[in-house]
């Protein structure tokens, strides 16, 4: 019984948001499951698309890569381990220009806006312009009610998990909270708000009614 009220409630609330997308221009879609989030995917990526694959919890749980690659894309990703720094700098700069740019938000407010904040900025800068189309799968725990809510969310949930997950020296890792650090290993410095579709880019929002990534 508690189960099924807390589906429920979140598709409830991601209804809501998905609404809130489409009125800022953005194809918004909800599903149940990672699995269904995975088959959407596969529905609106065209055969043989070059797919570059942002830095991502949500992507690389959803192994949604590997899926790509078997589908016969050819996947763009700077995250594959043994990469020097300078391959991994080139890679970046060619999933920017990708067909198709694959990753996850940081939050989602509910009136529809999409917020990230990176250190390095390549996924934030796919993310408003450079690929031809962007999708976004984000798990219902990225919901957050506002901006004031998403800049927090991402200073004391997101950043923290991923300094961690990257082995980052800095002060979240150590106590799980911001404290707006100033360390060459700082993974807070850039912050991109959606507020509206970005005018030349195709995009779809697919949120996922299960807890994923950070
Ligand atoms: S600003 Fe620094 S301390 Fe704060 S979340 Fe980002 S990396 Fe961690």
């Amino acid at each position: 019984m508690e189960r099924e009220i807390t589906e429920w409630y979140v598709e409830q609330i991601s209804k809501h948001v998905v609404e809130a997308l489409k009125k800022n221009g953005f194809n918004a879609y909800f599903v149940k499951s990672g699995k269904e989030a995975v088959n959407k995917v596969l529905e609106l990526i065209p055969k043989n698309a070059k797919v570059g694959i942002g830095g991502s919890a949500t992507i690389r749980e959803l192994k949604i890569p590997d899926i790509l690659a078997e589908k016969g894309c050819e996947v763009i990703r700077h995250d594959v381990p043994g990469l020097s720094p300078e391959e991994q700098f080139q890679i970046r700069r060619r999933e920017l220009l990708a067909d198709v740019f694959l990753a996850s938000a940081n939050a989602i407010t509910l009136d529809g806006k999409i917020v990230s904040m990176d250190g390095t900025g390549n996924r934030v800068a796919a993310m408003a312009f450079g690929p031809k189309m962007v999708i976004l799968v984000a798990g219902v725990n990225k919901v957050v009610k506002d901006l004031e809510d998403a800049i927090w969310r991402i200073k004391n949930v997101a950043a923290p998990m991923n300094a961690k997950r990257l082995k980052r020296n800095v002060p979240c890792v150590k106590d799980g909270m911001c404290k707006d650090c100033n360390t060459p290993d700082r993974i807070c410095n850039i912050l991109l708000v959606l507020e509206k579709r970005p005018s030349l880019t195709e995009y779809h929002v697919i949120l996922v009614g299960e807890e994923l990534g950070f």
